[in-house]
């Protein structure tokens, strides 16, 4: 793409401009994605007009708002490829999907003795869950580690993993090096000792084409929020024979087939595991965004952001004393320090030049410690990131040099 242009899309993000008619350098996309009007308007339409429940009224309002909400579910096994949409389930986001699998799929087929194995990288929802599953049912973690240049080691996890693992769970792009794993290479790898794989999308499904079949994975997760769509939405895929095969995630209205006082049956997946009514207007807006993304192309995405990284890593590199992590075809994303400057001051320097990045463990803990640092600043694109950015991040760190000596 033209860096200087961008996909010149800015004009669709209300959320970009400052309010005080000032540029303002939004450079956290990868903590949330700002709205483009298309995926706000869907929203209010959904609220507003168009408002009412899914799955119980026998009024026309309602019959179309279930009629839109079950379309979005074709939509999204469409977006990443699913073979069909009885393999999408609505959850909260990321973390939900992670945990809804930790406990209903390990948490009944795990036993004492069995390993679950993550990454250094992994963000602190991909791992929490697994040692709360593990606790629970007397499982160890294994711990892959990463390259020199911050991606998963897969020869290392090919040599470590064993027939006693039945679980690996890891991240498509990793959210502090925005490093990109090789899902399918990792997937034969688990598959080799009969282990499950789920992997965490957070970070990859805004930023380069999924299909869930191709990668060969068992379960993937995203969340709306980072996809241009609203919060409180997100997507747990699971192969149909699993999903089929595990118990419900939360007990209640919808997910049920009877209830009796003496014994209740449950709906087939994915139902089973959407108790209670649902976030009917996030699945419009997630919906509405799907639209947006593949309006531009995940490739053309993919392409720009790596541009962008490419050229804000160049630029910043070359400043005194500033390390940036990751390798060099991260995706979207740039984790850097500034040596002797914490970085939350780095962070409130560039807010005072009108850029915003984020500054701190990004839920990645064990990562930190990895690197041998506390916290980084990280600079994330989207797709409505160009030229403009990368030279007022560039500018606001030469300022926090020059403040800082
Ligand atoms: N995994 C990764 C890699 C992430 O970046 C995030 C969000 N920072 C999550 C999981 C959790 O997503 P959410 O908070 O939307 O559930």
């Amino acid at each position: 793409t033209d860096l200087a242009q961008g996909l010149r899309l800015r004009d669709d993000f209300p959320g970009l401009l400052d309010g005080k008619g000032g540029d303002w350098h939004y450079l956290d996309s990868a903590a949330t994605a700002q709205k483009p009007t298309a995926v706000i308007d869907a929203i209010a339409r959904a609220y507003g007009p168009d408002y009412a429940t899914v799955h119980r009224g026998v009024y026309e309002r309602s019959a179309n708002m279930t009629l839109a909400y079950e379309a979005a579910r074709r939509k999204v096994a469409g977006f990443i490829g699913a073979a069909s949409d009885s393999e999408i389930v609505y959850v909260r986001g990321a973390t939900e999907g992670i945990n809804l699998v930790a406990q209903c799929w390990a948490g009944t087929q795990l036993k004492a003795g069995d390993r679950i194995l993550l990454s250094t990288l992994e963000h602190h929802s991909n791992i929490v869950p697994w040692q709360i599953v593990a606790e629970k049912v007397g499982a160890q973690i294994d711990v892959v580690p990463l390259t020199q240049d911050g991606r998963i080691d897969l020869d290392a996890m090919r040599a470590m993993i064993t027939p006693q693992h039945r679980m690996v769970a890891l991240a498509h792009v990793s959210n502090v090096l925005g490093s990109v794993l090789d899902c399918r290479r990792a997937a034969d790898i688990a598959h080799m000792v009969g282990a499950k794989i789920l992997i965490d999308g957070c970070q990859a499904v805004p930023r380069l084409a999924v299909d869930v079949q191709a990668l060969d994975c068992d379960f993937y997760v995203f969340s709306a929020h980072k996809l241009y769509g609203p919060t409180g939405i997100g997507v747990l895929w699971g192969r149909k024979e699993l999903l089929d095969a595990m118990p419900p995630y939360q007990g209640g209205g919808s997910m049920i087939d009877k209830v009796t006082f003496e014994k209740t049956t449950y709906a087939p997946a994915p139902t089973r595991f959407e108790a209670g009514t649902p976030h009917i207007v996030g699945v419009v807006g997630l919906s509405a965004a799907i639209d947006y993304v593949q309006g531009i192309g995940l490739d053309a995405i993919h392409a720009h952001e790596c541009a962008m990284v490419a050229k804000a890593r160049s630029a910043i590199s070359q400043i005194n004393s500033v390390r940036v992590f990751g390798p060099e075809d991260s995706a979207g994303i740039l984790s850097f320090e500034v040596e002797g400057v914490h970085p939350h001051d780095v962070g409130t320097i560039l807010d005072e030049t009108g850029v915003a990045i984020r500054a701190g463990h990004h839920c990645a803990q064990p990562l930190m410690r990895h690197l041998g640092v506390e916290a980084t600043a990280r600079a994330s694109f989207g797709i409505y990131s160009d030229d403009s950015d990368v030279d007022a991040l560039v500018k606001g760190i030469e300022r926090v040099r020059k403040i800082f000596g």
